[in-house]
């Protein structure tokens, strides 16, 4: 799943990212916080981009292009990913559009957060209050001077992207004023479609293989022992066919070593071993 948050500063992007990534086990994928990671390091696009983003302007197009491209290659990516704060300009999104189809790649949907312009302010200020209480550093362009910079460049820059994807058919809009839980459920109801066929299912399996798995004494409490049972059987339920089809594999892989005999390092042979799995399973 690929996809783009839309929406000015203080829209609760960054929020609904990160609920995106856990949901749906894509990456996200923040030109804001990267432009960020650059000055803290000082490398050269950080030291490019400090000042420019303290005083809330936008840095170069081709300074982000080239951050999101050089992205989007990397392994964790392959996934799918969620944009937030980029594109920012109709450059930034036509040249996504080539680095995309390059690529064979395909967005599925723009997801625009709607605000009104007069919550923002008092949102940037809960956030300021808010990471001073936990001792973070705040952000240089968080304040009243450079957001007003940063809204004008919204407006000016960013904004004739809901044009330009509503153009393009992809743009989907949510009511950003909402609570934040309710913000989630609207974007989950647009992405209902792909739900099915990206969402992250690793974890059952996962708890599945420890119930099953032959250490004996864990240690584990017997309420977490009857979770993991309980996930093993719904994963049971679940796999349905592939399940069938990779059991006699796992038997026959385990009687392989049980001939051999071998040392399975943990104080067993791989005979023994192969029949607590038996035993387990
Ligand atoms: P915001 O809260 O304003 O949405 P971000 O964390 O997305 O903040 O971005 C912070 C700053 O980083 C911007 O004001 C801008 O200077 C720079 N920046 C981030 N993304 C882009 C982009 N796509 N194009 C140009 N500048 C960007």
């Amino acid at each position: 799943m690929r996809l783009i948050l839309l929406g000015p500063p203080g829209a609760g992007k960054g929020t609904q990212a990160q609920r995106l990534v856990e949901k749906h086990g894509i990456v996200q994928l923040s030109t804001g916080d990267m432009l960020r990671a650059a000055v803290a390091a000082g490398t050269p696009v950080g030291l490019k981009a400090k000042e420019i983003m303290a005083r809330g302007e936008l840095v170069p197009d081709e300074v982000v292009i080239a951050i999101i491209a050089d992205r989007i290659d990397q392994a964790d990516a392959k996934r799918g990913f969620v944009l937030d704060g980029f594109p920012r300009t109709v450059p930034q999104a036509r040249a996504l559009d080539d680095l995309l189809a390059e690529r064979g790649l395909k967005l599925d949907a723009v997801i625009e957060l709607k605000v009104d312009e007069g919550i923002l302010l008092k949102r940037i200020e809960t956030r300021v209050n808010e990471m001073t209480a936990r001792g973070q550093a705040v952000r240089a362009d968080d304040n009243a001077e450079a957001l007003k910079k940063r809204l004008d460049a919204y407006r000016a820059q960013t904004a004739p992207l809901v044009d330009y994807y509503a153009g393009t058919g992809q743009l989907k809009t949510v009511d950003g004023m909402a609570v934040i839980d309710s913000v989630t459920e609207a974007i989950d109801g647009l992405l209902a479609p792909w739900a099915g066929s990206s969402a992250r299912r690793p974890r059952a399996p996962r708890r599945a293989q420890r119930a099953r798995a032959p250490k004996a004494k864990t240690g584990r409490s017997r309420a977490a022992k009857g979770r993991a049972k309980k996930a093993s059987g719904k994963t049971r339920k679940s796999a349905g066919k592939g399940r069938k089809a990779a059991r006699p594999a796992a038997r026959k892989g385990a009687r392989t070593g049980a001939k051999r005999g071998r040392s399975n390092g943990r104080g067993g042979t791989r005979k023994t071993r192969a029949k607590r799995l038996t035993r387990a399973r």
